[in-house]
Parts: structure tokens; C-alpha cells; sequence
């Protein structure tokens, strides 16, 4: 594996390791960026067939985490971290209390929160060994289950394109179709009914639609039918590169606006978008309040400020759609151009 090459391949930073033999751990702290503050991300727990592409887990999310800080305009920079979940049996405990004590002796330039595979508990576990932790209890003033924080970004979101593409300040009758009913899909599908809006939806889980259906008066559609499904917005809410080749024509919505990560399945499909004159929210802008949120426990967790900084995504994602008209050019350009002025900034 060449570690430098896939460095600077990711643009880096700083890549921290760590082996500890009497817990059998093997961790990776990926520190993507620090100049608008110390850097913050979840730890990932999980199998990897082989360590390299743990590295290049790392370095892929951290990366992301610098965007989705900087675009929010929160004192952070982007890290991310793996713990490679050994193939031996193991005490979790003690390998989380040693992946506690190597986050300690990074000072603080990186601050670890939940991810695929770990769990509060795990973030109590690092607690003892380190304060450089969030998405611990409340009682511990942790802040909760990031995905309210995340749908109530993304309705804010939807509200700013609806405003910029139609005009409108209000979604009563708007007509969304949410591929996706999970954490973050629920809490959408609430917030949006709340306000008047007319749901489609589809999910793997047929439970989960069905819940939508009942709760929500939702429609239930099968998963290919989602995308083709006329509305105003359609919401990716379940897995990465939802927007394809096979999906972005049969598109028949004015804007895409959703909670997913990773949405395009590669950026010309962005461009593609706006050439058929779709609207796209990019995912990182749109998708930050559980990040926003989490932030805000580490400087001394207050409910309304962080709801506050969370409605305040409707402003980024209407500057967003602004300044892609103006320069026309695509929204995830535009979104990536914004976070490389600030970061360029900082660095002054
Ligand atoms: P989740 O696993 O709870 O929900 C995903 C849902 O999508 C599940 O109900 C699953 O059954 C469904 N699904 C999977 N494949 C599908 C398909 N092909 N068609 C329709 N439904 C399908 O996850 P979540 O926490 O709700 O997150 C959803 C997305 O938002 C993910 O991409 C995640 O990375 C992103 N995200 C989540 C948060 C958060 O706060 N949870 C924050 C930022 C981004």
C-alpha cells in the first residue's frame, strides 16, 4: 500500500495510527482539515477485507466531514476515524477505552462521535478515556439521535428551493416522494405532513412504508416507481448514488432535495440535473443539521441555539441555487467553490 500516494490523492492532512496488542486494536484517525477548527466525525467499527481500504474509508469521510462543517458554517474541520473490528474475539470494552486513549493523545485536533457499528454506549466507553467525544447520554450532555436534527435540515432545505424554484413560501399541497423511510426518511415524512404536504414513498422495508401510509396518509409506490413518480420533490433518503445514469432521466420532479449521502452517483450527474433543469440541493449542505447538532454538544449542549443553526440551512441552500443561477453552473459545484473560499480564508 502506498500511504502518501493515497494521501495526497484524498488532499491531506494528517493520518494518525495505532495498534494496541492487549486489546487487539488497529484504528486509523484521518484528519482531513483543521483550519476553521478541530476536526469532527463519527468512528466507524466495522470488517474490512483488508487495511487498505480502511485507510481509504477514512480519508473519503474525513474529506467529506471538512464540506459538510465548513458549508455549515461550524467551528470545525473534517476527521473521521476506523476501528478495523478484529477478526479474534475481543473485549469491547477495553478496545474501546484504548481507541479512547489514542483519540486523548491527539490533543483534541479530532473529536470522534458515532458511526456504522458503534453506539452510544461505545461513545461512553470513550468518555473514560477522553473528552474529545460527542453522542454520549444525555445525562452526560449529549444531544440524542441526530436524524429530527437531520430532517428538519432537509424540510428547511426543501423549503429554500421551493422558494427559489417556485416561488412559493409555503408547502401546503407541495407533493414530495421520499425514497427511503428510515431514521431520517420518518422524521422527513412527519415534518412535511405537518406542514401540508402530500407524500409518495417507497422502502425495502415494507413495514416502514406502511407506517408512512398509515401515520402520514402517504402513497406507497415500489422502489423502481419512486423515481419516475411526478411531484415536486423527490428526497433520496436511503442509500448513496441514487441519482445514476438509470435514474436521473426518468426524473420527473422540479427539484431533488434529501438526506442521503453521497447522492450522485458521480458529479456529472449533477450536471445532468441542471441541464434537464432540476434543482438539486447538494447532499452535504442539505443533510448537516444531525452534524450541527452534535457540534453544538461539544461546546455545551443548548437545544435552541442548535435548532437555531439548523433552521439557518434554508438560507444556505437558497445562496446555493442563487449563485448556480447567476454563474451557471451546477448547485454541487457552486457548494463545493463556497467551502474552498472559506477554507482559502481561514488559511490567511
Ligand atoms: P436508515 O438506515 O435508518 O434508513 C435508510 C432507509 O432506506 C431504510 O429504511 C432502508 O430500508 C431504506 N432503503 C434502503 N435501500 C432502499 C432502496 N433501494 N429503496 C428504498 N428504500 C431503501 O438510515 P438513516 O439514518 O435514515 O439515513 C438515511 C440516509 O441519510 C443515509 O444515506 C445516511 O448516510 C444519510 N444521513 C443520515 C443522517 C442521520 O442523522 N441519520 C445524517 C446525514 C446523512
Amino acid at each position: 500500500m502506498n500511504v502518501f500516494e493515497h494521501l495526497s490523492h484524498h488532499d491531506y492532512g494528517q493520518v494518525h495510527f495505532a495498534r494496541d496488542a492487549a486489546t487487539g486494536l488497529q484504528a486509523i484517525v484521518a484528519i482531513h482539515d483543521t483550519r476553521l477548527g478541530p476536526s469532527l466525525g463519527g468512528c466507524r467499527f466495522i470488517h474490512y477485507p483488508h487495511e487498505e481500504l480502511a485507510l481509504v474509508d477514512a480519508l473519503r469521510l474525513a474529506r467529506g466531514m471538512t464540506y459538510k462543517a465548513a458549508i455549515s458554517g461550524i467551528p470545525h474541520g473534517g476527521g473521521k476515524s476506523v476501528i478495523i473490528r478484529p477478526q479474534r474475539q475481543f473485549d469491547r470494552g477495553a478496545l474501546f477505552r484504548a481507541f479512547g486513549r489514542f483519540v486523548d493523545s491527539l490533543g483534541g485536533r479530532y473529536i470522534t462521535a458515532e458511526d456504522s457499528g458503534t453506539s452510544i454506549e461505545d461513545m461512553e466507553i470513550i468518555r473514560s478515556a477522553t473528552r474529545f467525544v460527542t453522542g454520549v447520554k444525555p445525562e452526560h450532555g449529549g444531544s440524542g439521535d441526530p436524524s429530527p436534527y437531520t430532517a428538519l435540515g432537509v424540510r428547511r432545505g426543501i423549503e429554500a428551493c421551493v422558494k427559489f424554484a417556485q416561488g412559493r413560501d409555503s408547502l401546503e399541497g407541495l407533493h414530495v416522494a421520499v425514497q427511503g423511510i428510515g431514521h431520517v426518511g420518518y422524521w422527513l415524512c412527519k415534518e412535511l405532513n405537518d406542514l401540508g404536504a402530500r407524500l409518495t414513498v417507497a422502502d425495502v422495508d415494507p413495514h416502514k412504508a406502511e407506517r408512512a401510509r398509515r401515520e402520514f396518509g402517504a402513497t406507497v409506490v415500489s422502489l423502481d416507481e419512486i423515481f419516475s413518480v411526478e411531484c415536486d420533490v423527490f428526497a433520496p433518503c436511503a442509500l448513496g448514488s441514487a441519482l445514476n445514469d438509470d435514474t436521473v432521466p426518468r426524473l420527473r420532479c422540479a427539484i431533488v432535495a434529501g438526506a442521503a449521502n453521497n447522492q450522485l452517483a458521480e458529479p456529472r450527474h449533477g450536471d445532468d440535473l441542471m441541464h434537464r433543469g432540476i434543482l438539486y440541493a447538494p447532499d452535504y449542505a442539505i443533510n448537516a443539521g444531525g452534524l450541527v447538532n452534535v457540534a453544538q454538544e461539544y461546546a455545551g449542549y443548548d437545544e435552541q441555539k442548535s435548532r437555531t443553526r439548523v433552521l439557518g440551512i434554508y438560507d444556505t441552500i437558497f445562496e446555493i441555487a442563487e449563485r448556480a443561477k447567476r454563474a451557471m453552473q451546477p448547485t454541487y459545484r457552486i457548494a463545493d467553490t463556497i467551502v474552498e473560499e472559506k477554507l482559502a480564508k481561514a488559511a490567511r
